[in-house]
C-alpha cells in the first residue's frame, strides 16, 4: 500500500469532481433527463497515480484508460484497495491485447471491427468473464481513427450481438478536434437509438456539457479533474 494522497491534492480532485459532476447534472436537467442516467467516466490515462488515488479516496469509482499495458501496471493493485471500481477501455484496441483488456476492463468501448470482436468473443469464453462492450463510431469517417463508419454501424453492432454473443450496451464516439462536437454528437445519439442501444459514450472536458445535452449516457473528462496531463496526449 503507498501513501494517501496529500490532503491538498485531494482537496484539488475532489473539488474538480463536484465541479464536472454539477456540470453535467445542470445540462441533463436542462433538457429533462435524470442526471443519474448520466455516467461519469475519469479519465486517468497518463495522469500520476497520486492524483487517481485522490479521486479514489474522494469516493469516485469509475474510471478510463486508453492503453491496455499502463492500466494493468496500475489497476489491478488499486482494485485490491478500493472497492467497487469499474474499468472503461476507452483507446484503440490492437487484436493481441484482446485477452489482457477482457481480464483487466468491466467495459470495452472500442469495438469497431469484426476481427476485433471475434477475438473478445472467443476470450471471453476462456476467461468466463463478459465485459460490457460499446461500439466506436468514427463519426467524422477520418481516415487515421479507429472506429467503424457510420453507415456500417448498424451492421456491425448486430454481428457483434448476433454472431458473437457480446453484451452490447451502447455506442461511444471522438469527434475530429478541430470540429463543431455537436454534430457528432446528434448523429451518435441518433445512431444508437436507431441500434435499439441505451448507451451512449461521448463528450471530453471541453465538450460534456454539450455532449450531455444531446444524450450522452457517459461522458469521459480527463483533465477538467485531474488537471493537464503529463507528456504527450
Ligand atoms: C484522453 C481521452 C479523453 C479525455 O480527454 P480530456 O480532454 O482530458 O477530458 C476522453 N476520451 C478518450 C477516448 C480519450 O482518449
Amino acid at each position: 500500500m503507498s501513501d494517501p494522497a496529500a490532503p491538498d491534492l485531494k482537496q484539488e480532485i475532489a473539488h474538480n469532481l463536484a465541479v464536472v459532476r454539477g456540470r453535467i447534472d445542470a445540462a441533463a436537467r436542462a433538457v429533462g433527463c435524470n442526471p443519474a442516467d448520466v455516467t461519469l467516466i475519469a479519465v486517468s490515462k497518463t495522469q500520476p497515480i497520486e492524483r487517481i488515488r485522490a479521486a479514489l479516496e474522494a469516493g469516485h469509482r469509475c474510471f478510463g484508460e486508453n492503453r491496455v499495458q499502463e492500466a494493468q501496471s496500475r489497476w489491478p493493485a488499486l482494485r485490491a484497495e478500493f472497492p467497487g471500481i469499474e474499468l472503461h477501455m476507452i483507446g484503440h484496441l490492437q487484436t493481441n491485447k484482446a485477452a489482457e483488456a477482457v481480464a483487466l476492463f468491466d467495459v470495452i468501448q472500442t469495438v469497431d471491427r469484426p476481427k476485433l470482436a471475434r477475438l473478445l468473443a472467443q476470450e471471453m469464453a476462456k476467461q468466463s468473464r463478459r465485459p460490457r462492450c460499446f461500439v466506436e463510431v468514427n463519426t467524422g469517417e477520418e481516415p487515421q481513427k479507429g472506429g467503424v463508419a457510420p453507415g456500417a454501424a448498424e451492421g456491425l453492432v448486430r454481428q457483434c450481438a448476433a454472431e458473437f454473443g457480446l453484451d452490447v450496451r451502447g455506442l461511444m464516439c471522438i469527434p475530429p478536434a478541430e470540429d463543431n462536437p455537436a454534430p457528432h454528437f446528434a448523429l451518435l445519439a441518433d445512431l444508437a437509438k436507431r441500434c435499439g442501444l441505451a448507451g451512449v459514450s461521448m463528450g471530453m472536458s471541453a465538450d460534456y456539457e454539450i455532449a450531455v445535452r444531446l444524450g450522452a449516457t457517459h461522458v469521459r473528462v480527463g483533465t477538467a479533474i485531474f488537471g493537464a496531463r503529463p507528456g504527450l496526449q
